[in-house]
């Protein structure tokens, strides 16, 4: 009886670690397609950009967009980001999309402009091995003055575990960034591992408050405690807010009564195509 009972363990393992394997299998050959047809993505022109309006919440007015990457498989349909940057980041197609992106962003708040509507400022996403590219500053100087974009125009999204690996330098090189008069932002701001002290060494002018804290916040006490604290913090240290993946007036309100300057999210607009953003830009809201 204990030898069968061995025995079934063993067949039960076996076939377990068959599936295991073939489970990784699909998964790992799944994995190496996207990065193989990502390393073609810009070439091949399968990428498109679309923006999600900034709200200021005294105002009730658009004030900026951000660039929301979408890649558009020939086989798979539209992938959005999150299943496809880190893979990226992994393979380095990350430097090529990353300064397609830019460049993309920079000629579209061009054209918005030339086209005679109120400036808007453009963030982009910046990415850790986009960020640590030596070439970072000088290529973000290249985008702007092919697009002939005032820096001022220019916001790049960083995430605190992108500039907490190594403080110093990412101080200097958001110190150059700075000093061309590009704005700085920390992404998805209380879901890392921050050093206050070294936050304030950073020139960022706003902070982030991630989704995940404003999901709840009509009825959570912790999310309403965490989203305060950061809205305090960041005017402690003479930085904006904005609160992202706002969907509710409920949310709104709360995050307004907080003092709160900013919001992103479903509420006001999902990221729509650039042909919408003119519409999107008389419809300012009420203010809260
Ligand atoms: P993120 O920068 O934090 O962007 C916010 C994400 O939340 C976006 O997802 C946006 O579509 C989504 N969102 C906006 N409003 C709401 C809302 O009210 N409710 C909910 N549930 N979600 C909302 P998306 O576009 O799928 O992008 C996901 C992430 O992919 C981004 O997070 C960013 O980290 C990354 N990403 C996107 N575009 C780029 C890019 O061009 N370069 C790099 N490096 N990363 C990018
Ligand atoms: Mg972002
Ligand atoms: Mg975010
Ligand atoms: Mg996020």
């Amino acid at each position: 009886n204990a030898d069968a009972a061995m025995y079934r363990a063993k067949e039960l393992g076996k076939n377990n670690c068959q599936f295991y394997a073939h489970e990784m299998n699909a998964t790992l050959e799944q994995k190496l397609a996207l990065m193989d047809g990502l390393r073609r993505a810009v070439d091949d022109q399968q990428l498109r950009l679309v923006y999600q309006p900034k709200v200021d919440l005294q105002s009730g007015h658009v004030f900026g967009v951000e660039a929301l990457v979408r890649w558009e498989h020939p086989e798979r349909g539209q992938i959005r980001p999150d299943q496809f940057i880190p893979l990226a980041e992994e393979s380095g197609s990350i430097v090529a999309i990353g300064e397609w992106v830019l460049r993309e962003a920079c000629r579209q708040a061009r054209a918005w402009q030339d086209a005679g509507h109120a400036p808007l400022v453009v963030s982009v996403n910046v990415s850790p091995r986009q960020f640590d590219d030596r070439r970072l500053v000088a290529r973000v100087a290249d985008a702007l003055r092919d697009a002939r974009l005032d820096a001022c125009w220019l916001e790049l999204e960083v995430t605190e575990s992108l500039i907490m690996r190594d403080v110093g330098q990412a101080v200097d090189k958001m110190r150059e960034l700075e000093a061309m008069g590009i704005a700085l932002s920390i992404d998805d701001f209380g879901t890392g591992y921050s050093s206050l002290a070294a936050l304030k060494s950073f020139p960022i002018s706003r902070l982030k408050i991630d989704k995940s804290f404003v999901r709840d916040l009509a009825h959570s006490a912790d999310d309403q405690a965490i989203a305060r604290a950061i809205i305090s913090l960041s005017h402690q240290l003479q930085m904006r807010v904005i609160a992202e993946g706002v969907e509710t007036e409920q949310q709104r309100d709360f995050l307004a009564q907080y003092g709160c300057d900013e919001m992103q999210g479903y509420l006001f607009s999902k990221p729509v195509p650039p042909g919408e953003i003119p519409t999107l830009l008389e419809r300012a809201v009420a203010p809260a």
